[in-house]
C-alpha cells in the first residue's frame, strides 16, 4: 500500500538557503532532511489503499480550487520538545500561518468525510530540518535569518518511500489553488 503525505512544496531558493544554514550547526548526530525533501506537511494519510487514491485526488481538486493562492513567510528556528532536549529541529511559519492552519483543517475535515481519522494533536505547522535520536541541548545563533517569503499556489499528493538510505518523496499529483 503507498504511504502517502499531503504538503506544501518548497521554492528552490527557500531548499537551498536552509540547506546551507545547517553547515553551522555543530550537530554530528543529526539526521538533516536533504535539501530536496523539506517541505512543509498539511496531512499524514500513511498507508492507503490503492484504490482509494481516486477519492482523495477528487476531494483535493473540490477544495482547493476554491482556496485562494496565499503568501507565507517562515519565521523562526525552534526544536520539538523543547531547545534543551531537541529531537525534532525545524522552522515554523509567521505570516499565513492562520491561513495554513485553515487549508489544513479544510483538509483534515473532508478526507475525514471519506475515511481518514482527524488528528488528535492541534496542528503546528513547520518545516523539519533534523531529526535526533537522543535528544540533545541545541544552541541557536540569533544571527541567523531564517525569514523567507513565498506564495503558495498549489498542493502537493506524495507518496513516501522509506528507504535505509532516507525516505523517497514522489509527487504524485498537484493541485492549484485559486488564482
Ligand atoms: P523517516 O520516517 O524515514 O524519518 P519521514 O518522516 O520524512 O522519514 P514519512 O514518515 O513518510 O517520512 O513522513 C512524511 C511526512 O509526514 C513527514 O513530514 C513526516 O513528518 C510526516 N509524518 C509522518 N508520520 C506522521 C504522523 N504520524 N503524524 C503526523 N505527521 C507525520
Ligand atoms: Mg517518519
Amino acid at each position: 500500500m503507498p504511504r502517502l503525505f499531503i504538503a506544501i512544496d518548497l521554492p528552490e531558493e527557500l531548499k537551498q538557503k536552509f540547506g546551507t544554514i545547517k553547515k553551522r550547526f555543530d550537530l554530528p548526530q543529526a539526521r538533516w532532511v536533504k535539501e530536496e525533501n523539506l517541505h512543509l506537511t498539511l496531512k499524514f494519510l500513511g498507508d492507503v489503499e490503492k484504490e482509494k487514491i481516486k477519492k482523495i485526488n477528487f476531494t483535493l481538486e473540490k477544495l482547493t480550487r476554491n482556496f485562494p493562492v496565499f503568501s507565507l513567510r517562515t519565521a523562526e528556528f525552534g526544536a520539538f520538545p523543547n531547545l534543551n532536549k531537541a529531537r525534532v529541529l525545524w522552522v515554523d511559519v509567521k505570516e499565513g500561518k492562520e491561513t495554513v492552519q485553515k487549508l489544513a483543517a479544510l483538509i483534515e475535515n473532508k478526507l475525514s468525510k471519506i475515511g481518514f481519522e482527524k488528528e488528535k494533536r492541534s496542528f503546528e505547522p513547520h518545516i523539519t530540518l533534523a531529526r535526533l535520536k537522543k535528544p540533545v541541548p541545541v544552541s541557536f545563533w540569533p544571527s541567523i535569518d531564517w525569514s523567507y517569503s513565498f506564495e503558495v499556489n498549489q498542493v502537493i499528493l506524495f507518496e513516501s518511500f522509506l528507504k535505509p538510505t532516507g525516505p523517497i518523496y514522489t509527487p504524485l499529483n498537484a493541485f492549484p489553488l485559486k488564482k
